[in-house]
C-alpha cells in the first residue's frame, strides 16, 4: 500500500520566464512611441512602475528605449509616476 503522497508544497513556484523574443524585435513595425501610452501601459505595473525585463521578455536594447519612452510619457502626464496618480487618472495609461 502506498503511503500518502508527499506534497512538495511550493517547490517550483518561482517565476519561470519563457524564452520568447522581445515583442519589439518580433514585430518590427511596432515602434516604441512615448505618444502612445496605451502601448506602453503593458510595460507598466499596476503601481505605475516599469516592469522588469525578466517579466516582459523585452530585450536589453528595447528595454532601454522603452524605459525612456515611459519616462517621456510620464513627463507629458500620459502615464503615472506613482500609484497615487493612477487613482487620479482612473487607470494606467488612461488619458483624460
Ligand atoms: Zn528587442
Amino acid at each position: 500500500m502506498r503511503a500518502r503522497v508527499q506534497k512538495t508544497g511550493r517547490f517550483r513556484a518561482r517565476y519561470v520566464p519563457r524564452r520568447k523574443h522581445c515583442a519589439f524585435c518580433v514585430d518590427k513595425s511596432e515602434k516604441i512611441d512615448y505618444k502612445a501610452p496605451d502601448k506602453l501601459r503593458r510595460y507598466i505595473s499596476d503601481r505605475g512602475r516599469i516592469e522588469p525585463r525578466r517579466k516582459t521578455g523585452t530585450c536589453a536594447k528595447h528595454q532601454r528605449v522603452l524605459a525612456l519612452a515611459i519616462k517621456r510619457a510620464r513627463h507629458l502626464a500620459l502615464l503615472p509616476y506613482v500609484a497615487a496618480h493612477i487613482h487620479d487618472m482612473g487607470g494606467v495609461g488612461l488619458s483624460g
